[in-house]
């Protein structure tokens, strides 16, 4: 479960670098690099998104990884949108995949690429290959390309046209961008081997006939060359010295090699590494788009969505998820990271800056019958224990304050130590008080009022407030609280594997319907009255909070809740210790 022991065993153990973070093979491979002097000491790395979707937390460790390498190395990382594939491609994608590298905190100054940038040169490429006999036109349709190609035990066969004239191919390529020939009537493809054991190598699609409306080159190309045609020489171009790739491209470099060398152009060394899982989270740009599409969530930036845009609205620091990038580390074997250590990451971080305040999510009214009508106090509230420069607040208290209706129980089984007749809990920061009548509804007999009594003496802070009890609570005056709207979020999905489904059924089976609560009656202290979209806080005992981006308004705050106080990974970790 836990990353960090998904080592392959052939790398150096994990050694702490400079800022503390382990070391991994990847960091090892470019610092021997260097040390060899190997690119003239150049260090260039890419993150290559094709921009058909929002980004999610995977690309989050691949952007950690090649911006972060870069950096370390005093070196370059390009972006570079790997644009091939028009009809899954849009602008919106590249200004959502542009706005969340620069929310994580990198930048790549005017790096700014685009495969289809390349267009023209890898057109090129493609007519070196044909004159070299490496390429040729093929006829065949997709079907029986796929018929041609063999499986993984038997050979593939010779496509009939594998042997026309590299004149031929000269001129039907030529006629191919010409928009002679209909979608999917021809394709361009590579000249290696039908009867390799890595199914890649099997004559290759390069180009594809397409008219499509491309979001860069609109309807400039009627051809399109192939991810595994594009990426590579793309890299090529970039000059990049590392190109870093999940593990899946593992049986492609062979391919990409091929090319580079039939090509006699930079070779970029690719470095594959283990895709991030998550448990509880699909991570597929796909899978994702058929959740909004299909209206499952409300956008790519619902709060429950594993896309940085989500994370960003549900109150997500982008130091905390680097900090869990670094912590999951790089390795060569895929593993599935448990989503209570980004959650412990998270906590980290806003225990070290959210300011505290007292919200009551369900409330119950509470009346103190000896405290005087109309006398308010301003209580001294602190606003972050672990960061005193945030200073203190003053709290307003009334005769009328809400609490949380699960901090009263009328018939309190053994072990519950906060109000019930005739028992005494301490309000944070205020004083103890004792409940001496329980009020209800004559009707339904619902609980509508609990009347207290306070105790003078025991103000927080005081001289006399040594008087004990079990439990302190939290509190909201109900004349000065503000009403908000606050919503609660579970996981997405209630397997850790959102794919375990019985036969027959589908991922989407696993939905969560209970991924999400919305209390709209929630009463918040009144110091939260301007908070501004994105603020964060911690409400006391319940969790950390920000005000959401999208549904807020001065008149009705909403708050989403970020993650709870309740640290599973700790007590995991705490555990394994033992
Ligand atoms: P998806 O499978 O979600 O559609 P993708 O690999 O097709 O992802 P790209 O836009 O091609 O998405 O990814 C850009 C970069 O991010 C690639 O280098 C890819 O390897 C990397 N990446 C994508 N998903 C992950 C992941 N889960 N963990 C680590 N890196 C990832
Ligand atoms: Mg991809």
């Amino acid at each position: 479960m836990l990353a960090k022991s998904t080592d392959d065993g052939k790398q150096a153990p994990a050694a702490a670098v400079s800022d503390g973070a382990p070391s991994h093979f990847i960091r090892n491979i470019i610092a021997e690099d260097l040390k060899r002097e190997k690119n003239q000491g150049r260090v260039q790395t890419r993150f290559p998104p094709e921009p058909n979707g929002y980004l999610h937390i995977g690309h989050a460790k691949s952007i950690c990884l090649n911006f972060g390498l870069a950096a370390e190395f005093g070196g370059m990382c390009n972006l570079r949108f790997d644009d091939t594939n028009p009809n899954k491609e849009d602008r919106e994608y590249v200004e959502s995949i542009k706005q969340d590298v620069r929310w994580l905190g990198f930048g790549w100054d005017d790096r700014e690429y685009y495969a289809s940038d390349y267009f023209e040169q890898l057109y090129q490429f493609a007519l070196k290959l044909i004159k070299k006999g490496k390429a040729f036109v093929c006829d065949l349709s997709a079907d029986e390309i796929r018929e041609y190609r063999g499986t993984l035990t038997e050979p593939g066969k010779n496509s009939p046209f594998r042997d026309r004239s590299a004149d031929e191919n000269l001129d039907l390529f030529g006629r191919m961008r010409a928009g002679e020939f209909a979608d999917g009537s021809r394709t361009l493809r590579a000249k290696i081997d039908m009867a390799s054991p890595n199914i890649n190598m099997r004559d290759p699609v390069m180009y594809r006939v397409l008219r499509a409306t491309h979001h860069r080159t609109a309807a400039r190309w009627c051809i399109y060359p192939t991810y595994d045609f594009a990426h590579g020489q793309s890299d090529s171009i970039e000059g990049v010295t590392h190109s870093l790739c999940t593990l899946e491209f593992e049986d492609h470099r062979p391919l990409y090699d091929w090319f580079l060398e039939q090509l006699e152009i930079h070779h970029p060394q690719q470095i594959e590494f283990a895709r991030l899982n998550l448990t509880y989270t699909v991570l597929s740009k796909r899978k994702l788009l058929q959740l909004v599409q299909q209206e499952y969530v409300i956008d790519w930036d619902d709060p429950r969505m594993p896309t940085l845009a989500g994370f960003r609205r549900r109150g997500y620091t982008p130091e905390a998820i680097r900090n869990f990038c670094e912590r999951i580390g790089v390795a060569k074997r895929n593993s599935i990271v448990d989503f209570a250590m980004l959650e412990h990451s998270l906590r980290e971080d806003l225990n070290k800056r959210a300011p505290r305040v007292m919200a009551v999510l369900r409330p119950i009214k509470v009346v103190l019958e000896n405290y005087p009508e109309g006398q308010i106090e301003e209580l001294e509230a602190i606003n972050n224990p672990e960061d005193p420069s945030q200073g203190t607040r003053k709290v307003p208290f009334a005769r009328e304050l809400y609490i949380e209706q699960e901090d009263f129980q009328e018939d309190p089984p053994k072990g519950f130590f906060r109000l019930s007749p005739g028992k005494e809990v301490r309000l944070r920061y205020a004083y103890i008080i004792k409940c001496v009548e329980v009020i209800k509804d004559p009707l339904t007999g619902a609980i509508k009022e609990l009347r207290c009594t306070y105790d003078s003496e025991t103000k927080s802070g005081s001289s006399q407030s040594k008087r004990k009890v079990k439990a302190t609570i939290h509190w909201v005056s109900a004349r000065h609280a503000i009403t908000a709207e606050v919503r609660l979020y579970d996981h997405l999905f209630t397997k850790e594997d959102p794919d375990d489904v019985p036969a027959g059924s589908d991922w989407l089976a696993n939905l969560n319907p209970k991924s999400m609560e919305r209390l709209t009656d929630c009463r918040i202290e009144p110091c939260l009255t301007n908070a501004k979209p994105g603020e964060r806080f911690q409400f006391e005992r319940l969790g950390y909070f920000c005000v959401d981006s999208e549904d807020s308004s001065a008149d009705k705050l909403v708050f989403n809740r970020t993650v709870t106080l309740r640290d599973s990974w700790a007590k995991m970790e705490r555990a394994g210790k033992k």
